[in-house]
């Protein structure tokens, strides 16, 4: 028997119209390109949805466009999230720190019609604008005051567009399987990939991402979301900040800035923020000289990377606690969570260790750990396979993409992490078979450097392995063979390839050994390689 409730859908409309009835004077501060302090409330925020909805409208954007956003946190990319996704449209995050040709290959493969972008994304469009025949129109994220000299095609300024246009709409009915926003991830080998999330995965993710377990968020916060708008939706914060009323601040484009942070946490009273590692080792270097504090800041969130217990410690020293949260692209982001756990009750001892991992399943996901055949591992801390999860906001599938081996059959996304979960269900990564090092946040493909290593003469054999760094988490580790006679410095090999791949991929130091590890396959053990190197240590670290 079917129960007899309504099939309400769940949509990011939803959502908005709770916003504008229920907390609408709920505040939006931004630091922007060009405003550094621009404040709203949800109110005027909706109104601003529905004038640039109708400005999309009439550029000719239809139902089921991919649009384009090449933007930093601020009110104008938290308008297009809801403009384009309650219009029907797909909110493309692009990270504005990838490759040109990769941001090349992201837009034309999404298909993408329009781009919104911040001004200092100009010149890299200019520079692009040819190889993106699919494009109707560019817009740049500012007023006419701002408007840059450009060589641009069909550009627009926002604030001219939005200026012209009513401030209601009549938003379509949307299936809650409609997609509406899209991230690709370059976390995996090969071209990167696109998650296309559904209005019913991002509203379910913002529900769950509230719980007091989680952020925790309740409308008397002040959440301030350090975690870019191009990576998962900032993990997913502008909705769940929406569910309930708190007050939002972007800090714009200076993210890294320790000193802007403190200003805006401390003159906008920021009680939640979330962010990878890196971000805060940049806040506390910065409270560390300044002697500044942060007395409202009650707690952070840290993910996207293990976080260190240096972070923690640090946070401790000004009564902010750190949570360790995990989770990935694939997975809207949230996977597991660690809550607040109370130091007098654990004893220092099982504090400084619980604290560490990546806390437990966030309820609606659920995970498992699987050995090489797939078998699942058991639940004590000690045993550790290869991370599977499943869940209503986890993908299915990549766009465009139907066939990928990461999916299985039943029904689970192998997430190409490694990990054990103890008797509680709190999960700790402890290596990671996929082959990319996370850097500061961003992924290094470990096989293009190998490749790119062995094309020196003297090189016979080369590997990549990520190792623990201070400052960026994680700082790719070269480790060569050279070829028998050759005399070769590290010097070399790092300056040979220095024309070859970003500057921030040229690997942190190269060692020399004799011979790497293989497979029984033939293939490199980076396994192998991480134990025998897990004692390494980079000298500026
Ligand atoms: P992304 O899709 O770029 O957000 O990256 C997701 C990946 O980041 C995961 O698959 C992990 O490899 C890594 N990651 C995220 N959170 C953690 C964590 N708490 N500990 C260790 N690695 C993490």
């Amino acid at each position: 028997m079917q129960g007899l409730m309504m099939d309400t859908p769940l949509t990011l409309t939803m959502l908005m119209d709770y916003a504008a009835n229920v907390h609408p004077d709920s505040e939006i501060v931004s630091v922007t390109c060009d405003n550094p302090r621009h404040r709203y409330s949800q109110r005027d925020a909706f109104k601003r949805v529905a004038q640039l909805a109708n400005a999309l409208t009439r550029l000719g954007a239809r139902k089921g466009d991919n649009i384009g956003t090449l933007a930093w946190n601020d009110y104008r990319h938290f308008e297009l999230y809801y403009a384009v996704s309650c219009s029907a449209m797909v909110c493309h995050t692009i990270n504005p720190r990838l490759f040109t040709d990769q941001i090349e290959y992201i837009v034309n493969h999404a298909e993408d019609q329009f781009l919104f972008i911040d001004v200092m994304f100009v010149p890299l469009i200019e520079q692009l604008q040819d190889k993106l025949p699919l494009l109707k129109g560019i817009i740049v994220l500012t007023d006419q005051t701002h408007m840059p000299e450009t060589s641009l095609n069909n550009v627009h300024c926002y604030e001219t567009l939005l200026s012209a246009e009513p401030d209601t709409f009549c938003w379509p009915d949307i299936n809650e399987n409609t997609a509406c926003s899209l991230c690709y991830t370059s976390g995996t080998t090969g071209h990167p990939k696109g998650v296309l999330y559904s209005h019913r995965s991002t509203v379910l993710h913002a529900y769950a991402s509230c719980l007091p377990d989680v952020f925790g968020m309740s409308k008397d916060d002040v959440m301030m979301p350090v975690v870019p708008m191009f990576h998962v939706n900032a993990w997913g914060i502008p909705y769940s900040a929406v569910v309930t009323g708190s007050k939002l601040v972007f800090p714009g484009p200076k993210m890294a800035d320790g000193q802007i942070l403190t200003r805006l946490i401390n003159e906008e009273k920021v009680s939640l923020s979330a962010g990878v590692p890196t971000i805060w080792m940049a806040l506390l270097g910065y409270l560390h000289e300044s002697g500044e504090t942060v007395p409202t800041l009650k707690s952070v969130a840290v993910g996207g990377a293990a976080c260190p217990l240096s972070i923690m410690e640090g946070f401790d020293k000004y009564n902010v606690y750190t949570h360790a949260a995990w989770g990935m692209t694939e997975t809207s982001p949230l996977g597991t969570f660690n809550c607040r756990l109370d130091r007098n009750v654990l004893g220092e001892e099982a504090f400084a260790r619980l604290r560490l991992k990546a806390g437990r399943p966030v309820f609606g996901t659920q995970l498992k750990i699987v050995d090489d055949n797939n078998c699942e591992l058991p639940w004590d801390g000690v045993a550790f396979g290869s991370l599977k999860i499943r869940g209503p906001w986890v993908c299915s599938q990549y766009y465009k993409l139907e066939h990928n081996d990461a999916f299985d059959e039943d029904g689970w996304f192998d997430t190409g992490d490694v990990a054990t979960i103890d008797e509680h269900g709190n999960l700790q990564i402890t290596d990671r078979s996929k082959d990319v090092i996370k850097s500061g946040g961003e992924w290094i493909s470990s096989i293009d450097l190998e490749n790119a290593a062995v094309g020196h003469p003297d090189v016979a054999e080369a590997a990549v392995i990520g190792v623990y760094h201070e400052k960026w988490t994680e700082r790719p580790l070269l480790i060569v063979v050279k070829r028998e006679d050759a005399q070769l410095t590290g010097e070399q090999v790092l300056a040979f390839l220095e024309d070859k791949v970003a500057r921030w991929w040229i690997p942190q130091d190269c060692v020399f050994v004799d011979a790497l590890p293989h497979t029984a396959t033939g293939k490199l053990s980076k396994k192998d390689l991480r134990e025998q190197f897990k004692d390494y240590r980079f000298g500026d670290s």
